[in-house]
């Protein structure tokens, strides 16, 4: 969904339902259907209706206007997105940039592990991914130590994030170590994990 906000609202509300359960539920007069309902929800959105916002020099749009704007996003919609990135302008210095990241071929072999690890720990449970896991196998599985849940206590005190937040970004922080190849969960994980929910902080409050 491109230019989120440029939904409407009811729309977009309706989008809770099945991130949280994957399933929609229909109700009309004579009763209610519920169908499976299970998609990734990939989206983009502008911080403002011109679209420059932070940058000052460009963007004219009013305080007023750009909290018209993404307030549009309710936080309990924002709150069942699990990977938030803000993607600034290049700037014209960085164009000829001569660092490369991974190519797609090595990204993808990564994915591939990341997979089969996850498929092999959960052969047993019936499911197949870490978004997948249940309160119950989130304790088994998304073990963290002592020096990562002060972290994460320090990140919820400051950011204020829900209970279902908690549970969301165990479950990033469990991919994010089978990315790394690595069976613990480790506080460079964490961290990583936590700023996927940063923005909304920024821009939201
Ligand atoms: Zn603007």
């Amino acid at each position: 969904m491109d230019e989120l906000p440029e939904f409407q609202k009811n729309v977009l509300e309706v989008l809770r339902q099945p991130l949280e359960d994957r399933e929609i539920t229909i109700s009309r007069v004579n009763g209610s259907l519920t169908f499976p309902s299970n998609f990734m929800l990939i989206t983009a959105l502008n911080p403002c209706p011109c679209g420059h916002y932070p940058d000052s020099n460009r963007c004219h749009c009013s305080e007023e206007s750009i909290k018209r704007y993404l307030g549009r996003i309710s936080g309990p919609l924002l709150d069942r997105i699990d990977l938030h990135v803000e993607a600034a302008a290049v700037k014209y210095e960085n164009l000829n940039d001569s660092r490369k990241g991974d190519t797609s071929a090595v990204i993808r072999e990564r994915v591939i592990l990341a997979l089969k690890r996850q498929q092999a720990r959960y052969k047993n449970e019936g499911i197949h991914f870490n978004s997948q896991l249940s309160a119950s196998q989130i304790e088994k599985y998304c073990v963290i130590d002592e020096n990562g849940k002060k972290l994460l206590k320090a990140a919820f005190d400051k950011l204020n994030l829900s209970a279902r937040s908690y549970h969301r970004i165990l479950k990033i922080c469990r991919t994010i170590a089978d990315l790394a190849g690595s069976e613990d969960i480790k506080v460079n994980h964490i961290t990583e994990a936590i700023q996927y929910r940063s923005l909304d902080r920024k821009y939201w409050d």
